[in-house]
């Protein structure tokens, strides 16, 4: 077979292998077969590459050096880091990403032979990478500062900056078609690249919060159209393929983030918001009385229920609490209690967060419900127990037009016959709001570590 054909082929390969990938990960039970589907897709297209080069010494050595540099990195880095840390990790990754992808576009425009025309088609594609590429670069890094809280979380705003974001995004429109229009000039390019790294900054200033997740995913749909330009570029379909992929699927997760947090895209992006605004209402609520109980007493009241819905968030990854949960479930199974599991699409700090850890503990798919699916059945529910959750259970996204989360999807733990919180102390979540549902008279608040307070209930329930 013919060498270019056959590298056709594997590229082909890779770019199927991608999308089978992608496909599995949409599911919790293929999720980890879909991820070595795709870093197989990944492997072939990289030593496809090696082949192309095979006439380029100077590009295998360059080549070399990366894996050198970057897999220890990677390696080092995807082990050690919490998985409550993943947002900033995706964040950084994603930057450089975006940051190579631009980079790519340059070196390939500067290393085209003097006096050659550019195609249309290649010059829009650099302009493109370049533009979105660094605008991603500089925004991953805000994004990663913010959550990793080398800066202040909340929004950052100033007066004029919706005007300000608006001239950056306007020269930049302005310069970018005359760069494709008038041949494309390298200072021109270079001018391009600052200002994209300043717009990159500009835009994720005013975002915080919340809101962060749906920004970094937004990014990385940026970095993935970026890396598709530079296959237009490059004129290689591999690039182009996972590009688009990677662009049309942060697209998609942007969307149905937004939507489960109840925001609308525009409003995500220029309307500054996870602004914590500590109403009225939260500081009055947080001076009244709440009624606790012991473990002891929860386990006697969950060991004579029928059916129990836990709502696992932020706080059961930070006890690292999902092994204890499973044991509760199987403690009230054997007693012949119906259990569930009540996921939220926000809950966590990671679209998937609590489905990644309860997979962790073997927790039956069957028994992980969505938002949609267990809504309903609250009002059946004897007990919700909310394990380490707080913003994804409270009735201020429903009922308080001021509040942050206001119009935000949540679990309807608040008509269940009885809540139980598991949480270390009245603190606020994510949001910084306080939570209503605490005051309920329904609720029983059982302080202390989730982790703590799970492997108490399993004592209690197997003794009542
Ligand atoms: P929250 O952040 O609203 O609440 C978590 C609660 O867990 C806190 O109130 C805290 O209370 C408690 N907690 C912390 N540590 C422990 C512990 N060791 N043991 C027991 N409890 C503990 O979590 P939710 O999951 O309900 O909501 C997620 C929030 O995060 C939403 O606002 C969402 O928008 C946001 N977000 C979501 C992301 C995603 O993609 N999923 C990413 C980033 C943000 P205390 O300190 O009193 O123990």
């Amino acid at each position: 077979m013919h060498l270019a054909t056959g590298i056709t082929l594997l590229y082909l390969l890779a770019a199927v292998l991608f999308i089978v990938g992608l496909h599995q990960l949409s599911s919790p039970r293929h999720a980890r077969t879909g991820n070595l589907v795709a870093a197989g897709g990944a492997l072939i297209a990289f030593l496809t590459t090696l082949l192309v080069l095979h006439h380029s010494p100077l590009n295998l050595i360059l080549m070399a050096v990366a894996i050198v540099i970057g897999v220890p990195i990677g390696a080092v880095a995807a082990r050690a880091v919490r998985m409550t840390a993943m947002p900033q990790m995706v964040a950084s990754f994603n930057g450089v990403g975006g940051g190579a992808a631009a980079l790519v576009a340059i070196v390939e425009f500067l290393g085209r032979p003097a006096g050659s025309s550019v195609p249309l088609v290649v010059s829009i594609s650099v302009v493109f990478a370049v533009v979105i590429g660094a605008t991603s670069f500089a925004g991953s890094g805000i994004a990663y500062a913010k959550l990793q809280e080398l800066m202040r979380g909340t929004p950052i705003t100033y007066p004029g900056q919706q005007p300000v974001n608006g001239a950056v995004a306007a020269a930049i429109i302005l310069l970018g078609v005359l760069v494709v229009v008038s041949g494309i000039g390298v200072a021109g390019l270079w001018l391009l690249l600052l200002l994209a790294l300043v717009l990159g900054v500009a835009f994720v200033l005013p975002i915080g919060g919340a809101d962060m997740p749906v920004v970094i995913s937004l990014l990385n749909a940026f970095t993935g159209l970026a890396v598709a330009g530079d296959g237009f570029v490059l004129g290689n379909p591999v690039l182009i393929v996972g590009g688009t992929l990677v662009g049309a699927s942060g697209t998609f997760l942007t969307m149905m983030m937004s939507e489960a947090m109840g925001r609308s895209i525009g409003n995500l992006l220029f309307g500054a918001f996870g602004k914590i605004q500590a109403g009225p209402e939260a500081t009055a609520a947080s001076q009244r009385n709440v009624r606790s109980s012991s473990a002891e007493d929860v386990g006697t009241l969950l060991a004579y229920s029928r059916r129990v819905v836990i709502v696992p968030g932020y706080g059961l990854a930070v006890a690292q609490a999902q092994h204890a949960a499973r044991d509760l479930a199987d403690a009230l199974e054997k007693r012949g209690i119906t259990v569930d599991y009540a996921i939220h699409p926000v809950a966590g700090r990671m679209p998937g967060h609590m489905n990644v850890l309860l997979a962790e503990a073997n927790v039956p798919y069957e028994q992980l419900k969505d938002m949609e699916e267990i809504n309903d059945t609250f009002k059946s529910t004897d007990v919700a127990l909310v394990v380490g959750a707080n913003d994804v259970v409270n009735p201020a996204a429903r009922n308080s037009p001021g509040s942050p989360i206001y119009g935000m999807p949540i679990l309807n733990a608040d008509e269940a016959k009885n809540i139980v919180f598991m949480k270390r102390s009245m603190r606020p979540g994510f949001a910084g709001i306080d939570n209503e549902l605490m005051y309920d008279p329904k609720t029983i608040m059982l302080f202390g570590d989730a982790k703590d307070s799970l492997t108490k209930l399993v004592a209690a329930v197997r003794a009542a």
